[in-house]
C-alpha cells in the first residue's frame, strides 16, 4: 500500500474513534444476594466491557472471601474456629476486620461485625410467625462483642474470644466491593463510571452527557420514586432501608438491622443515606445511624467531616444533616421531572 494512503487511512481511524462520544455501559446483575449495576463510561466499546467484566470479577473474588454463608470462605474459618483457635487470614482480610473494628469504636459498637451471633435467631425471608424466645436473644447478645474480635498484627490472625460468636459483612461488604470495583476500572483507565452495589454506589467522573450523576434515593413507601434526588462525582451514597429485609409479627415490621445490646431489630427510621467518599464507610456508618436513632445518629454525622446523611423517620420526615454539600430537593419540587440516571434504596 502506498505510503500517503496508509497514513490517510490511519488519521481517518484515529479521527473516527477521537470523534466518537463515550457511552456507558452497564452489566446489571445479581451479586451478594442483590442487584448490582456496573457502568463504565468510554469511547472505547471493548476497554468499557472489559473493564466492566473486571470489576464484576473483583466483586466475586471479594464475595468468596467474605461470605459467611460459603462454607470455604476464610470467613467461615474465622466463625468455625470461634473460642477455639486463632485463624490466619488474608492481609485483605485482616485490614477489613480492622477497620470494621474502628466503624465500631467510632459508633459506640452501634456497628459490629459481630451482630451475627444472633443470625440464628430471627429470620427475616418471611418464615417466622412469632417473636423470637427472649432467652434465645439474651444468650445471642451475651455473643456479641467486637472487642473479643483479637487482632494479632504480627502473624495476621483473627480470634472469636468466644464459643458461639460469629462475624459477618452484610452491613459493610457491599461498600468495601463498590469500591474495589471502582478502583479496578480506574487503574484499568476508565475515568468515568458508577457501581451501584445493592443500593451501595459509587461514582466517578460523569455521566455520558456530561455534569454529575444524578442520583435518587428511594422513597420507602413508593420504592420505585425518588424521595430526593442528589448530584454527585467522586463520591459515595449509600442507603440502607428497613424496606429491604423485613418480617411483620402482629403487625410491627422487624427489620434486618439489629442493635447489638439488644439483640432486637431497630425502630425509628425508614431509611439512612449517607453520604461520603468511601462507599465502605457509608455502608458501616449507614447501618450504624440507623441503630443509633435518629438524635444520636445526626449528631455523629455532623461531627464528621466530609460525610452527610440524610434520613427518613417512622413518621416520614426527611431530615438532612448539617453538613449536607450536595444540592437535593424533594419530590414536590417543580424540577421533580427532570430524569435522574441511577435510583438506590429501593428494588421495585
Ligand atoms: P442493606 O443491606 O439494606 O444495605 P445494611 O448495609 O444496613 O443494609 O446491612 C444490613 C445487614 O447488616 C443485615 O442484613 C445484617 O447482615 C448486618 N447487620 C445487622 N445489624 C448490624 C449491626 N448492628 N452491625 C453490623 N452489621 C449488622
Ligand atoms: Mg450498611
Amino acid at each position: 500500500m502506498n505510503r500517503s494512503i496508509h497514513i490517510s487511512i490511519l488519521l481517518c481511524l484515529s479521527f473516527a474513534a477521537i470523534s466518537q462520544q463515550p457511552r456507558a455501559y452497564t452489566h446489571a446483575l445479581s451479586l451478594m444476594g442483590s442487584a448490582f449495576e456496573v457502568t463504565a463510561v468510554a469511547a472505547d466499546d471493548t476497554l468499557a466491557w472489559h473493564a466492566v467484566e473486571a470489576g464484576i470479577a473483583e466483586i466475586q473474588r471479594i464475595e468468596r472471601m467474605i461470605s459467611s454463608w460459603d462454607p470455604k470462605s476464610e470467613t467461615s474459618e474465622i466463625n468455625r474456629n470461634a473460642g477455639i483457635s486463632p485463624v490466619k487470614v488474608s492481609p485483605e482480610l485482616f485490614q477489613l476486620i480492622f477497620r470494621s473494628k474502628k466503624v465500631s469504636q467510632l459508633t459506640g459498637g452501634a456497628f459490629d461485625i459481630s451482630f451475627a451471633a444472633i443470625d440464628p435467631v430471627w429470620r427475616f425471608d418471611g418464615s417466622m410467625k412469632t417473636l423470637p424466645d427472649s432467652a434465645a436473644v439474651r444468650a445471642s447478645v451475651a455473643k456479641i462483642d467486637w472487642q473479643k474480635i483479637e487482632l494479632d498484627v504480627t502473624n495476621q490472625t483473627i480470634f472469636l474470644k468466644e464459643k458461639g460468636m460469629k462475624i459477618g459483612f452484610g452491613a459493610i461488604g457491599k461498600g468495601y466491593v463498590a469500591n474495589r470495583a471502582r478502583a479496578v476500572m480506574q487503574e484499568m483507565g476508565i475515568k468515568s463510571g458508577l457501581v451501584n452495589a445493592g443500593g451501595d454506589l459509587t461514582c466517578w467522573g460523569h455521566p455520558p452527557q456530561g455534569g454529575q450523576w444524578r442520583i435518587g434515593i428511594a422513597d420507602p413507601k413508593v420504592r420505585d420514586q425518588a424521595i430526593a434526588w442528589l448530584w454527585a462525582t467522586g463520591q459515595a451514597i449509600v442507603t440502607s432501608g428497613n424496606y429491604e429485609r423485613f418480617t411483620i409479627l402482629d403487625g410491627i415490621r422487624y427489620s434486618h438491622i439489629i442493635n447489638p445490646q439488644t439483640g432486637y431489630p431497630v425502630r425509628g427510621l425508614k431509611s439512612v443515606s449517607i453520604m461520603c467518599a468511601d462507599a465502605e464507610l457509608a455502608d458501616a456508618l449507614a447501618t450504624a445511624v440507623f441503630v443509633m436513632g435518629k438524635e444520636d445518629g445526626l449528631a455523629l454525622i455532623n461531627q464528621l467531616r466530609g460525610v452527610s446523611c440524610l434520613l427518613v423517620t417512622d413518621t416520614d420526615e426527611l431530615i438532612a444533616s448539617d453538613n449536607l454539600p450536595l444540592h437535593f430537593y424533594t419530590k414536590s419540587s417543580p424540577q421533580d421531572s427532570v430524569q435522574h440516571d441511577f435510583q438506590i434504596g429501593g428494588k421495585p
